[in-house]
């Protein structure tokens, strides 16, 4: 069976960025998504598109292809009071925010100033060429009601 779209695939990876930190990695099979439904970034999507179970492979992602350029735009001061507990707010903190449109945004703590503290709402890895080294551990057919979803259900996926 190889990778392609209504596929539930489950991954082995580890991502670095270009100095070979260690960003990121699942390696004990619980990684598992549904190929074709924008689930993890186009640029690994795609490559691995065609493999077969047991395929091992290293991708360099862009960060068009990842997790988008980074937007100076998203990085705001707000005031300190309107955190709960402004006193205890840390550069590294991260808070679920809503955007303009609803939707929830995940913003990072940038800095912190006297009255004010400055927010970061790029994905952490915004703007950042990723190495990931990858192996295909298993591939099967997605349900009908995972297709429907657009995820997958089960271990690793959603439990619902
Ligand atoms: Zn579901």
């Amino acid at each position: 069976m190889q990778i392609e779209n209504n596929k539930v695939v489950t991954l082995n990876y580890t991502l670095k960025d270009n100095d070979g930190n260690i960003l990121d990695k699942s390696d004990d099979g619980t990684f598992v998504y549904l190929h074709g439904a924008m689930n993890i970034i186009p640029g690994l999507e795609n490559a691995l598109a065609g493999k077969a179970s047991g395929d091992d492979l290293s991708v360099s992602v862009s960060p068009e292809e990842g997790y988008g350029v980074r937007d100076d735009s998203r990085v705001q001061q707000v005031p300190k009071n309107m955190f709960e507990n402004g006193s205890d707010i840390q550069v590294g903190m991260q808070f679920h925010a809503q955007g303009q449109n609803g939707e929830v945004l995940v913003v990072t703590v940038a800095d912190v100033l006297e009255d004010e503290v400055v927010v970061d709402a790029n994905h952490p890895l915004a703007g950042k060429e990723l190495n990931f080294d990858v192996t295909v551990v298993e591939i099967r057919d997605a349900s009908a009601e995972e297709l429907e979803h657009g995820h997958v259900h089960g271990p690793g996926g959603h439990q619902h």
